[in-house]
């Protein structure tokens, strides 16, 4: 899979009537402004130093507008608090900008298991992550995750352990990753799927316009919400924080 999967910034979104286009922020807000204002009241004021430190190196990156929003990991932070998980997981690290905010909200015997394909990434933001002193809970493994979880379903020791997963990574694999993490993770555990409203594409017609990206993708992200929404073993809730995050509770 190509890591350039994610349907917002300033790479472009889904296109005309898409709610927006060729726009450079990471919302599916309609108005630039209000997005602006949020981060400017709410976000920035508040920002933990590392994560503004993170935040400005990975937007020297040429993948920058892949990384997580920072109203979204705002909310990530305050949901690991909110819900008190200690065990957790991350699929899709990158720089670690949304890692860093689950390490900064996890007690200091916390646990992530961080997946990523790619270690380049990472290794750029692991001195920032040091620095904040959050990196003895990182347990970073590079390579894809599906075999990786496979592997961690055949151990049952590790069934209902987690209680907190955050999914960022190929959208093709969102459906096969389901079927695994819903084993590893508690009953009442927490499971997030990012950019599952996919830059606003999902509700467009065929023949509209949009990026390449955003058209190959659009229908695992669509197959994706129509599984979650049958899936007797969760509840749901989608918020259109970032590019849409879908958030399921384990329940049986
Ligand atoms: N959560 C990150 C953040 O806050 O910056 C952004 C993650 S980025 C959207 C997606 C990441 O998924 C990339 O770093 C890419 O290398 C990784 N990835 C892609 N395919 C993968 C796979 N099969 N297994 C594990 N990671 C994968
Ligand atoms: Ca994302």
């Amino acid at each position: 899979m190509s890591s350039i999967q994610e349907g917002q910034g300033n790479h472009g979104g889904a296109g005309a009537g898409s709610g927006h286009g060729e726009i450079g922020h990471k919302s599916l807000l309609q108005s630039d402004e209000l997005y602006q204002y949020i981060l400017e009241t709410c976000v920035y004021p508040r920002e933990p130093e590392c994560l503004k430190e993170l935040r400005e190196l990975t937007a020297k990156h040429p993948l920058s507008f892949i990384s997580t929003s920072p109203d979204e990991v705002q909310f990530l932070n305050m949901l690991v608090k909110l819900i008190n998980a200690k065990n957790t997981m991350e699929i899709g690290v990158f720089t670690g900008y949304s890692l860093l905010a689950t390490a900064l909200a996890l007690p200091d015997d916390g646990k992530i298991l961080a997946l990523d394909i790619k270690r380049e990434n990472y290794d750029m933001g692991l001195p920032i992550i040091q620095k904040a002193g959050v990196a003895h809970k990182i347990d970073f493994r590079e390579g894809p995750a599906l075999p990786f979880l496979d592997q961690l379903i055949q151990d049952e020791k590790n069934h209902g352990t987690l209680d907190f997963i955050f999914v960022d990574a190929d959208k093709n694999n969102y459906v096969n990753y389901h079927k695994r993490l819903i084993e590893l993770l508690k009953i009442g555990g927490l499971l997030g799927y990012d950019n599952t409203l996919w830059n606003g594409s999902l509700v467009l017609p065929p023949d509209a316009p949009m990026k390449d990206y955003i058209r190959n993708n659009k229908g695992f992200l669509l197959e994706l919400n129509k599984v979650l929404a049958v899936d007797p073993r969760i509840e749901i809730c989608q918020l259109p924080v970032g590019d849409g995050i879908t958030l399921c509770r384990r329940i049986s």
